[in-house]
């Protein structure tokens, strides 16, 4: 007999085709929590109206105003953990702590991640090589996405990026924070982003500001998209997934961040190491989850950021039991882990499919770890 091993589809009509990790009372927990975030995903009057306006705003000031707004913002001291949705799924899958399931990693490993940035401004786009060169010291490659109508791109760097095994992404459109104010607005410039995407040669997409609507997305001939975060309380566009795996929405394999972004580290909590990546680490592996970082050169631009992100590397270097891969190769494996079938009547060989030799079963007991 065989069973799928991601959850059960769950499609009502019109809505968009969703399998989560894992089948099951678990594939629930992390619909509801999925859920809670696409009503939340909406823009306040008072952003729409800053974005209309922000053109107009110097840059200077627009800082300012992020800065106040992000100070004072209340949070608790775990505000990067998804404390809720981690409850919620433990005790749900330690109900059936020997049910056996697909492990989500390939190759023996216990976690992953993977290193993507956003080039906001023409600065940012001066910076890339240096610290393209720093990740690749370490054994690193990792995706750039840039704004393809912002800054004058040179076809040159992205070629060099891509000889040096990196992946170059569409970052949205202009980044004026207006691309998801109307459906509308959203499928005129998906025109625009799609031909970027062609032109780039990409194949993953994540949007400015991370505003969102994964149903709108499917416009984009992206193969994934990477603009859902499982908790970010600095984000205009509120909400959270909680969960730290990817998952598949529709035609797109959705990659959340997981890792506080750089700017709300180093800018707004002003932090001096990166003692809180390495916490959220620790806390994914206790879920075997997916540690997806985003950082921005035009925030690694003083040495003493790029030191606190090139310890937080070392750092990932030194765990052995992380897949440390870029995103396509994580995508890859995860359509691959989608679509692989278990015979529950075959104890030695029970994962099929392409890519099942690098698979193994586990149970939800050893997935989650202390
Ligand atoms: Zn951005």
């Amino acid at each position: 007999m065989f069973q799928n091993p991601s959850a059960t589809e769950t499609s009502p009509p019109g809505a968009l085709t969703l399998r989560f990790a894992f089948a099951g009372d678990v594939s629930e927990v992390i619909q509801a929590h999925f859920e809670r975030d696409a009503k939340q995903a909406t823009l306040s009057r008072k952003f729409k109206l800053y974005y209309r306006l922000r053109r107009w705003i110097p840059i200077p000031l627009r800082q300012l105003l992020q800065r106040g707004r992000n100070q004072r913002i209340d949070v608790p001291r775990d505000w990067f953990l998804p404390t809720a949705f981690a409850k919620d799924f433990r005790s749900t899958a330690l109900r059936q702590a020997d049910a056996e399931v697909i492990h989500p990693w390939p190759d023996g490993y216990q976690m992953a991640t993977c290193l993507t940035h956003d080039i906001e401004t023409k600065t940012g786009l001066g910076l890339v090589d240096r610290l393209a060169a720093l990740e690749e010291s370490l054994g690193f490659r990792s995706s750039w996405n840039f704004v393809p109508h912002k800054y004058a791109i040179d076809q040159g760097l992205l070629a060099d990026l891509r000889n040096r095994g990196h992946e170059i992404c569409v970052h949205g459109y202009n980044h004026d924070g207006r691309l998801f104010e109307s459906k509308r607005t959203f499928t005129a410039r998906s025109v625009a982003i799609n031909q970027a995407m062609l032109d780039f040669g990409s194949k993953g997409f994540r949007s400015p500001m991370v505003h969102r609507n994964l149903n709108w997305m499917q416009m984009l001939d992206a193969d994934y998209d990477a603009s859902c975060f499982d908790i970010d309380p600095f984000q205009a566009m509120p909400g959270g997934i909680g969960s730290v795996w990817p998952f598949i929405a529709g035609k797109l394999v959705e990659m959340p961040y997981t890792m506080p972004q750089d700017h709300t580290l180093l800018v707004t909590l002003a932090e001096t190491t990166p003692r809180i990546w390495i916490e959220k680490l620790t806390f994914l592996r206790q879920l075997s989850g997916m540690a997806l970082m985003i950082t921005h050169p035009d925030y690694l631009d003083t040495s003493a950021s790029l030191k606190i992100y090139q310890d937080f590397l070392i750092h990932l270097t030194e765990q052995e039991d992380c897949w440390r891969a870029s995103p396509l190769q994580i995508v890859d494996w995860w359509r691959l882990r989608d679509a692989m079938r278990i015979d529950v009547d075959n104890q030695s060989n029970p994962i099929h499919g392409p890519g099942s030799d690098r698979a193994r079963m586990t149970s939800f007991s050893s997935l989650l770890t202390d």
